[in-house]
């Protein structure tokens, strides 16, 4: 459970959910789920 991932975590931008990043992740930090979301809606414009 705790082998590699050390905290904290920056949350998500968008729903304040804890994100597999770290807080000194530059940039913007997504959750998996929003990661998603980005990924559709970046697939489907344009
Ligand atoms: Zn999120």
């Amino acid at each position: 459970m705790d082998d590699t991932a050390e905290g904290p975590f920056a949350e998500c931008v968008l729903c304040r959910e804890p994100t597999e990043y770290p807080e000194t992740h530059k940039g913007v930090t997504l959750c998996p789920v929003c990661e998603w979301h980005e990924a559709q809606r970046t697939a489907c414009s344009g």
